[in-house]
């Protein structure tokens, strides 16, 4: 639930606050002597970065058991309730991501000392119904997943990235276990995202066979035509912008990329495959910390989310 700290020994804090050319000296140490903490800090509220009326905490897991918990030979079909084990992550951690300006992507940039990918990782892998976690990587970056086996109690398992994104989901899904009830697709760039919007995200995902993290548009938007004129004004109260994960039961995603390739679709995000076969897809409302770090900004506005929210 919360994300757990990994100090890199050749990164310090100061280096991170500092203009972002110092990133392009930024390099990951030898992994094999990194070891991790319990987790080292929690979210709590923090108005500043809320919209009103707009939850942001991160706390410790209870150690209760929830009322629903069973034994896996009792497990049933309860409506609404996602079953543990049940859920496989994709965590996208693919792609070259060259706008940070950095010699790396820009999911293993250091956000306060932990590779931005781990943070998602971490959440995932506390959370009851997440059975396994699929990280789509670069060969050459699977150490840095790979050290985390021991701490975490989820089967890890990796798959090649694609050129486009959606490759890289569908390179994920060949790996999902066959048992799997629900695929969680996340872009292992949003580190901050909560585990409370996880959790809604995948009952509504459970119970409409898709879902999808998104928040209202706070922006007014306009359309424009090839030279800049504006040919009208949306209505704000019916646009969202879309996060991850977006959830989708494994059959409906797989039944969807059929469509896709067969037919030449264009998809600019995991739900929209399943937009095609005219199945609904339900907006859960997440929150507007959960960022994805596509710029240098990002990284200062995550890292200040991060140290002012513990
Ligand atoms: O580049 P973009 O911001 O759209 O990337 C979103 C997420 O998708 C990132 O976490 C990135 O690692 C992942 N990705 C991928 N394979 C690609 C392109 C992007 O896994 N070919």
């Amino acid at each position: 639930m919360s994300p757990h700290l990994l100090l890199l020994p050749q990164m310090n804090l100061t280096t991170l606050s500092s203009p972002f050319k110092s990133l392009e000296n930024l390099s990951f140490p030898s992994t094999n002597n990194h070891s991790l903490p319990s987790p080292s800090f929690h979210f709590n509220s923090n108005p500043l970065l809320q919209s009103p009326g707009h939850k942001f905490k991160l706390t410790q897991k209870p150690k209760i058991l929830p009322f629903n918990t069973k034994c896996s030979s009792q497990v049933e079909d309860i409506p609404g309730v996602v079953k543990e084990k049940s859920v496989s992550v994709i965590l996208l951690a693919g792609g070259q991501g060259k706008r940070m300006g950095a010699n790396m992507p820009k999911q293993y940039l250091p956000l306060l000392g932990q590779p931005i990918a781990l943070y998602s990782l971490y959440t995932f892998s506390e959370m009851d119904e997440v059975k396994e976690i699929i990280v789509v990587c670069d060969p050459s970056y699977k150490d840095i997943f790979e050290d985390c086996q021991e701490q975490i109690n989820v089967d890890l398992k990796f798959a090649l990235p694609g050129k486009e994104r959606q490759d890289s989901v569908y390179s994920g899904l060949q790996e999902v276990d066959l048992n799997s009830e629900l695929v969680c697709v996340h872009d292992s760039a949003r580190p901050l995202v909560l585990s409370e919007d996880v959790e809604k995200v995948l009952k509504d995902g459970w119970i409409n066979g898709a879902a999808v993290l998104g928040v209202p548009v706070k922006a007014t938007i306009k359309e424009a035509d090839g030279e800049s004129f504006v040919v009208r004004t949306l209505d704000r109260k019916t646009l969202w912008e879309m996060q991850t994960p977006q959830v989708m039961k494994p059959e409906l995603l797989k039944k969807g990329f059929e469509l896709v390739n067969r037919e030449g679709l264009e998809v600019t995000d995991d739900v929209s495959i399943v937009e095609h076969l005219k199945h609904p897809v339900y907006i859960t409302e997440g929150s507007y910390t959960n960022i994805k770090v596509t710029t240098p900004d990002d990284l200062l506005l995550a890292e200040r989310i991060l140290s002012t929210s513990y």
